[in-house]
């Protein structure tokens, strides 16, 4: 047993969080990088346009707080853990982008904004994490702005999602009454006090819930008559935290706060609530069958869940975020690449995302961190396995989102433009050099997991590429990228579907069903492996193909990679 080893295991923390546009992701991630001391002072984050959401939260922190902060994990110690944020980002085009982060993490929090209750992001996050059986936390945000009811809040995550909810942190008042918030479990009020922006702490007392002078201190009779009739309803009405319901995904602890005047982020930190679960063993397809593979063992193994490329428009850098999930990395390692066929590589120039600055990696990096691999074009995929060790290993692979805008991508013709990243300008025949980039960068863009690509049925790579896309910037990202990196202008020729669903029963099955007429107002299309790809114009009609050969077809909204 390499105790070290367990020991950095057992320190490991990491955590996705996941919200709704405009929810307060940003303000709570500060928050929580100004308790882990990693920055000094907060800041109000500012009102921001879609621009940013296109990139990244971390990096408009980045660029507002003039610190350094990789875009894609944040990592400090708070507490003798060593705990990593995992950047999801904010616009709902990306959710393919949040989608494999949470594959990667170990815990998520699901930030609500107490306004707007559950929210469409909201919903479609939730169950991804549903699906990977990540502890969930939620934090209901904003308290201090007229808020729902938080019955009603409560109420709907449990309707919704089929979780129990154990509130931690119980909101007194809302709005210009917020009073501050009821810790349950210590049976006392964190009172709040309405304070400058940006300062640190804005908790005026905290009175236990037994305390005379409570009621006074309130300062308002119905809610101080509201709060004591809470503490019976809830005892009542809710379950006890159970953490072994909770590390199954069963039970969510949930806190009412306001990120945004630092109240409840804090507690709910200091109360150990966010994140409790270590990094834990993972399912991976062996030489035989399926195994375990345990953090604590001391093969190496990990995989890529974000592939970045151009970032630098001077260099064609390409990186491939790695999640460590057992044993240790160290630069200079000697791995091996499971899609490879065990191919060897040595990661020389990999870099540790650990503390403030993505630098080189002197130090080594343990199960639940996450390692920048430079690679080169073809060598890594999202969802490829690393690992050393004589057995080959792969994790699961990691399902991609339905997508629900397709577009056939057309006229591929070259830039007006000088082409500034090719080191010289392509020789003619003009077209074709077009073409050759086009399917260079269409490729490039694929591997990355920027859009999905399907194909009409029996096409070996001639035809038109059809994209697939959760949300229109995913589209518009694919072809600003193909013009300022590739120097090739596209167009889109939008398709009238909007739902897709897999049908894993395979070809036969769908052309029996479609010569039994069965299946209306259906387009069959097929994915990268072949596999066929319904597409519908409506709910409406994709409800009545899963009512009538759902179960036949084994339609799926995904299909794994
Ligand atoms: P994101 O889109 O989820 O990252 O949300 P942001 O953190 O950027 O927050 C969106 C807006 O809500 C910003 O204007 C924040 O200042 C504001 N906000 C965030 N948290 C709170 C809060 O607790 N109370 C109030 N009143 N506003 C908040």
């Amino acid at each position: 047993m390499d105790v070290a080893l367990a020991d950095e295991v057992e320190r490991r923390r990491n955590l996705a969080i996941i919200s709704h546009p405009d929810a307060g992701k940003t303000t709570l991630t500060e928050k929580l990088l100004l308790y882990g001391g990693a920055i000094s002072q907060a800041g109000a984050v500012k009102a921001k346009g879609e621009q940013r959401r296109a990139t990244s939260d971390f990096m408009e922190l980045e660029q507002q707080r003039g610190i350094s902060i990789s875009s894609t994990v944040l990592s400090y110690e708070y507490d003798g853990k060593q705990v990593n944020v995992l950047d999801t980002p904010g616009h709902q085009d990306f959710s393919e982008d949040t989608y494999r982060t949470l594959a990667a993490a170990d815990n998520a929090v699901m930030l609500v904004d107490a306004a707007k209750g559950l929210e469409p992001q909201t919903r479609k996050l939730f169950e991804v994490a549903r699906l990977r059986r990540l502890p969930l936390f939620t934090f209901v945000n904003k308290l201090d702005r007229p808020s729902l009811s938080p019955y009603e809040l409560i109420d709907q995550i449990e309707a919704e999602f089929g979780i129990s909810c154990c509130p931690l942190l119980w909101p007194v008042g809302s709005g210009d009454r917020f009073r501050g918030v009821l810790e349950r479990g210590a049976r006392r009020v964190h009172l709040f006090a309405r304070g400058e922006r940006g300062k640190k702490a804005e908790e005026a007392a905290v009175v236990s819930l037994d305390d005379d002078r409570l009621e006074a201190l309130i300062g308002d009779g119905e809610l101080y008559a509201q709060l004591i009739d809470d503490v019976e309803m809830l005892d009542g009405l809710t379950d006890p935290l159970d953490l072994d319901r909770l590390k199954r995904g069963e039970q969510t602890p949930v806190l009412f706060g306001s990120a945004m005047t630092n109240f409840g982020a804090q507690r709910s930190w200091r109360g150990g609530a966010v994140p409790r679960r270590r990094p834990t063993p993972l399912l991976a397809a062996g030489a035989g069958d399926e195994e375990t593979v345990e953090p604590t063992s001391e093969d190496f193994s990990g995989f890529v869940f974000k592939l970045q490329a151009n970032t630098d428009p001077k260099h064609r850098d390409r990186i491939a975020y790695v999640r460590v999930c057992s044993g240790r990395f160290e630069k200079g390692l000697k791995v091996k690449h499971s899609r490879l066929r065990g191919q060897q590589l040595t990661l020389a120039q990999a870099q540790t995302l650990l503390g403030a600055e993505r630098s080189t990696l002197d130090g080594t990096s343990y199960p639940g961190d996450v390692v920048g691999i430079p690679f080169s074009p073809g060598q890594m995929a999202i969802g490829d396995t690393l690992y050393t060790g004589s057995r080959r290993i792969s994790f699961a692979k990691i399902p991609s989102f339905s997508p629900e805008i397709f577009a056939r991508c057309i006229n591929p013709t070259p830039s007006k433009r000088e082409p500034h990243l090719l080191p010289e300008p392509p020789p003619p025949p003009f077209f074709l050099e077009a073409y050759k980039s086009f399917n260079k960068g269409i490729e490039q863009l694929l591997n990355e997991g920027a859009v999905q690509q399907l194909l009409e049925r029996g096409d070996t790579g001639g035809g038109v590429p059809i994209l697939a896309a959760v949300g229109p910037l995913q589209l518009e990202v694919v072809s600003s990228r193909l013009s300022s990196e590739y120097s090739v202008e596209v167009q889109y020729e939008m398709m009238p579907q909007t739902q897709a669903r897999w049908a894993m029963a395979g070809w036969e099955e769908v052309d029996a069903v479609l010569s039994e007429r069965k299946l209306l107002n259906v387009k069959t299309l097929e994915d990268v492996y072949g596999r066929p790809v319904l597409l519908f114009t409506s709910g409406w009609t994709l409800d009545n193909a899963v009512a009538e050969v759902g179960e036949r077809l084994q339609l799926r909204p995904y299909a794994l990679a």
